[in-house]
């Protein structure tokens, strides 16, 4: 995969959380990898489909400090052998490590390594191709996942901060500023660095072309939110739509990021648009060389 990221941009599926939910009662949509894996995989296909390479597994919140009583363990493994029986040739797939919801402060924050390591275990073990640390908010937490990954597994890793903009610019909702996240997510040595959730596309734009501004030799993954959403009639509507995600995606593009998809509130319609502008560009490219 790190090897065709030299030549490719890689379109990466959408939110499965948010998607899971709209067919779910489930506090932890997690826990359908048990109750309901057809559910899952079906999801996954529909990423397939739509035309993504990469598919995520549903085990972000799979961490012992947001779902109790369960083994970790079985739950991440079976994310992942869910998203390996939908995987067909030539797509990878990126097992999702979320954060816990633990602050650093916390004094449960000194298990913090044992609770990942549960779930990057089940992960390895089910079979993902690379390990994704996304949505992270504090370094501290986004630097022990890492350290997890990297000892009890021999995968690839990509790690992913959420940034929004403030007053002071992008910061993680967790307060750290965009210039000290890059930099400790450079010093980790990281095979995939970027960022994921956030604001919507339009802002995540502006994000990217900073990071571009920063990150020369590592290949980058932005995965945006489609904005924040509003509650209408017990329904969660977000912003961006797929019909107005092109111009952001074609941004994206040109500035050389290396894996693109969404987060929260995208869906397979979202995923269609950027394959459809990824493989504009490799044609274009194509007849340019010709
Ligand atoms: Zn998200």
């Amino acid at each position: 995969m790190l090897e065709l990221l030299k030549s490719k941009i890689l379109v990466s599926d959408g939110a499965i959380g948010t998607e899971l939910l709209k067919l779910s009662s489930e506090k932890n949509p997690e826990i359908l990898n048990l109750k309901k894996p057809s559910l899952v995989e079906k999801l996954h296909i529909d990423y397939i489909n739509a035309g993504a390479d990469i598919i995520t597994t549903n085990s972000f919140g799979a961490n012992p400090v947001r779902i109790k009583d369960i083994n970790i363990y079985e739950l991440a493994k079976a994310s992942a052998q869910i998203a390996r029986k939908a995987k067909i040739d030539n797509k990878f797939i990126f097992g999702s490590v979320g954060p816990t919801g633990l602050k650093p402060t916390d004094k449960e924050f000194k298990n913090i390594d044992a609770y990942f390591s549960e779930q990057i275990c089940g992960l390895n073990d089910g079979g993902v191709d690379a390990i994704l640390i996304e949505t992270m908010i504090f370094v501290e937490e986004m630097k022990a996942a890492y350290r997890v990954a990297r000892t009890e597994t021999k995968l690839p890793i990509a790690v992913s901060m959420s940034f929004h903009l403030t007053k002071n610019g992008f910061q993680t909702y967790g307060g750290a500023d965009l210039k000290t996240s890059v930099k400790e997510m450079l010093n980790l040595g990281a095979e995939i660095i970027g960022a994921n959730c956030g604001n919507g596309f339009a802002e995540m734009t502006t994000l990217a072309e900073k990071l571009k501004s920063i990150i020369s030799e590592t290949f980058i993954i932005i995965k945006p939110s489609a904005g924040t959403p509003k509650r209408i009639n017990d329904k969660l509507i977000y912003p961006d739509t797929p019909n107005s995600i092109s111009k952001f995606v074609e941004k994206l593009i040109s500035l050389g990021v290396n894996i693109i998809g969404g987060c929260c509130g995208t869906t397979p319609e979202h995923i269609k648009v950027i394959r459809k502008l990824v493989d504009k560009t490799i044609q274009s490219e194509k007849a340019w060389a010709q």
